[in-house]
């Protein structure tokens, strides 16, 4: 941590920082220079906080080394972290395809887009059984039987699955039906959610804030992390932007400049992103073109039965002609589509 000190601080200020960095176990090392004196603290900065350092006076600005995100940064774990989900491995050259609808619907029509997607080539099946809508009005998911059928459908086609938890008492519930933990995008900031998905070793898709910053995004995976679940893929999902063309804001700079910062592995998320079917497949190949670590898409046989989300939603055939530009690309950039366990590469 570095504090510099205001212009015109008195002598009688800095020997009073020097003792409080010292009375709080730390090293401060002064350093005068022609218009501002700067102390550099030694010592784990982890262990002091920015605000009460503020406080003493005389201080203009702290400034912390090291991220607040410590377990997430890159300076903790210097190469690409490669996650597990029950045989499926994201990251370090390994990509995950997520795909199925926005909830799960009745088994026949799960089944049927499972079959779809699984030939298509993904890797991961999706479905919220508990919906986070804006209305209450709205379907809200089936529940426990969603779950159930979400699990038989996955074990038929022999797909690990990935569905949303937006509710800290059915943690314990839903990741033993399911791989994969999402935390939606209106959930990134839950701590008591993200404190309670740490506390297992299930996979977590962690999403976007729809108004998160980048160092937000880290630090909600910093909760799951912190509580012993190394687990973490981040996805970016879109943000709020001005414009009412896409759904959301397509922060395709996020992917890079996350891989600046973080070993976690992060997917796009162009459905959500965009809404719109007819730009899904250009931000998909951007994302991935940007160093995306997987796509999730939203695929429904029949748009307008879907439960949720229809009109974004992608044709099976779409799905198809996409993952093929998709396998394309990721054959381009060095990268494979991560095989279905006891399936060969
Ligand atoms: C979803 O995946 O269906 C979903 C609700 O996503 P998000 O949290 O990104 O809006
Ligand atoms: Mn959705």
């Amino acid at each position: 941590m570095i504090l510099i000190l205001k212009s015109g601080v008195s002598e009688d200020q800095v020997t009073h920082v020097l003792e409080r960095v010292e009375a709080l176990g730390f090293q401060a090392h002064l350093s005068r220079g022609t218009y501002r004196t700067i102390v550099g603290i030694i010592g784990d900065e982890s262990q002091l906080t920015p605000e009460s350092l503020s406080a003493i006076p005389g201080v203009s600005k702290v400034i912390p080394v090291l991220p607040p995100y410590k377990l997430a940064s890159l300076e903790a774990h210097p190469e690409p972290s490669v996650i597990d989900v029950s045989g499926v491995k994201v990251g370090g050259g390994h990509l995950a395809m997520i795909a199925g609808p926005c909830s799960v619907e009745d088994p026949e029509r799960m089944d049927r887009i499972a079959g779809l997607v699984r030939a298509a080539g993904a890797n991961l099946f999706r479905g919220g059984a508990f919906k986070p809508r804006t209305s209450p009005y709205a379907f809200q998911g089936l529940g426990e039987e969603g779950l159930r059928i979400l699990r038989d459908v996955g074990r038929k086609h022999q797909m690990p699955t990935v569905t949303e938890v937006t509710d800290p008492r059915n943690v314990e519930l839903v990741a033993e039906y399911c791989d994969m933990l999402q935390v939606g995008a209106r959930n990134m900031q839950n701590f008591v959610l993200l404190t309670e998905v740490g506390r297992t070793q299930r996979p977590v898709l962690l999403k976007r804030g729809m108004s998160a910053t980048i160092t937000d995004l880290l630090m909600s995976a910093e909760y799951v992390l912190s509580q012993g679940n190394p687990n973490v893929v981040l996805c970016e999902r879109g943000v709020k932007g001005f414009d009412s063309a896409t759904r959301n804001l397509f922060d395709v700079a996020a992917v890079p400049a996350v891989k600046t910062l973080s070993h976690l592995p992060i997917i796009v998320d162009p459905s959500h992103a965009t809404g719109r079917p007819d730009l899904i497949p250009a931000c998909a190949m951007a994302g991935l073109a940007a160093g995306a670590d997987g796509v999730h898409i939203e695929v429904h046989d029949c748009p307008e039965e879907a439960k949720s989300d229809g009109p974004q939603a992608l044709l099976p055939g779409q799905y198809a002609e996409l993952m093929h530009q998709l396998r394309d690309l990721a054959h381009l950039l060095g990268k494979s589509i991560s095989p279905l366990p006891g399936v060969a590469a």
